[in-house]
């Protein structure tokens, strides 16, 4: 199979769809694979150490993706690029479907496949593809250490000769993947941490992590496949008063709570972090569907009644090491069960492969969410 591996072009996206690592098993399997210079400078792999695995290099997009039959990406290809990937490639990527109309329909045009790797299905067997899992458990991870660098004091307690220093308290809003990374890097910081959630077998696995679980009596939002679902209209006011009168007494809270397909579920109202003291911070991890905290603009950073509210976007892209040695680890694992014989073989209804195959055949396939 002919890979083309290609820099990424949106904005601030620092990461690289493989890292030397994969290229040199995707060699050792047979296959090819073509990389636009520099496509991994900005995560600190450099051409060098690809073409020492045994990539080719090309001087820009249209080389890199000449003959390609595969395009392995970060995030989908801007129309221009799809303009240039030849007819009968496949594309993979975080491609975004539910906001990229306009891409699906020019690649559907262009006769080209596309993959996203949003819809990998959560199951066992695919558990290596699952690059929403790893790029969040990323994004819980940088989420505390932004919020621990903006808040005026230290998380761990400390007993020192000019006194004891009190730990700070972490609140996490929403214990899914990214979440439960979050309260388990505020607890190594030497946080106390507590978490809401309202998926009650939450409850258990943010124990076991050493944190305190909030509990909001009558809630219950187990949806389909381990998500949530959308809480009623009573179920949002008990939710939003349970976390308003626990994120009064924290230092940092982190909003994680997200709902498949569906704006993010706003937890944390502007008269709640009014209330909260000042110095306090919150990192709005959901800020990109809209945000859990009534204050988040996505991508910037408000002080409202001294409290701090960072709308993190792309954190992934700020540890883009280790975000693309993951990420590249969930392509590969894909690339395998596309070519598991070294020939590329898209079946639409495979398991995997049938629900990620948003655009096939000239169409643009099922564009709604999970
Ligand atoms: P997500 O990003 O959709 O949601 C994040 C969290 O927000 C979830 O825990 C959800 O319960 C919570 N939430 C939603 N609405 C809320 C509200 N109003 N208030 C508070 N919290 C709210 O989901 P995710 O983190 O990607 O995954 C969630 C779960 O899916 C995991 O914990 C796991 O059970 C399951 N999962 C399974 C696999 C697998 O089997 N391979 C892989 C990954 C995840």
């Amino acid at each position: 199979m002919r890979i083309a591996v290609p820099r990424e072009t949106a904005g601030g996206e620092r990461r690289v769809a493989l890292a030397p690592e994969h290229v040199a098993r995707l060699l050792r399997r047979g296959h090819a694979v073509r990389l636009a210079r520099g496509a991994g400078a900005s995560a600190g792999f450099l051409d060098e150490a690809y073409a020492g695995a045994g990539a080719a290099l090309a001087e820009g997009h249209a080389e890199a993706v000449r003959d390609a039959e595969l395009v392995a990406r970060v995030r989908g290809p801007s129309l221009a690029e799809i303009d240039e990937l030849p007819r009968g490639a496949v594309v993979v990527g975080l491609l975004a479907p539910e906001r990229s109309g306009e891409a699906l329909a020019r690649l559907a045009a262009r006769g080209v496949s596309a993959l996203a790797m949003e819809r990998v299905p959560r199951i066992t067997r695919a558990q290596t593809m699952d690059a929403l899992s790893s790029q969040a458990t990323l994004a819980g991870y940088k989420a505390v250490l932004l919020g621990a660098s903006a808040l005026p004091r230290i998380v761990p307690m400390l007993t020192t000769a000019a006194g004891t220093l009190a730990p700070a308290k972490v609140f996490v809003i929403g214990a899914g993947v990214a979440g439960l990374q979050a309260i388990a890097t505020a607890r190594r910081l030497g946080g106390v941490v507590s978490a809401f959630d309202v998926r009650p077998a939450v409850k258990e696995q943010v124990r076991s992590l050493g944190a305190a679980f909030v509990e909001a009596e009558g809630i219950a939002a187990e949806g389909r496949g381990g998500y949530a679902k959308e809480l009623d209209a009573p179920e949002r006011e008990r939710a939003l008063a349970v976390v308003a009168a626990h994120a009064r007494g924290v230092d940092l809270v982190v909003c994680a709570a997200q709902v498949p397909g569906r704006a993010a579920p706003r937890l944390l109202g502007a008269a709640t972090v009014r209330a909260m003291r000042p110095g306090s911070v919150v990192v709005d991890l959901a800020a990109e569907t809209g945000g859990n905290c009534e204050l988040t603009r996505p991508g910037e950073t408000v002080v409202e009644g001294g409290v701090t509210v960072i709308g993190a976007v792309d954190l992934p892209s700020a540890v883009p090491f280790h975000a693309s040695q993951t990420y590249g680890r969930n392509v590969l694992a894909l690339l395998e069960h596309l070519a598991p014989g070294g020939t590329l073989v898209l079946d639409p209804y495979d398991d995997i492969v049938g629900p990620m195959l948003v655009v096939h055949g000239g169409k643009v396939r099922a564009a709604e969410g999970p």
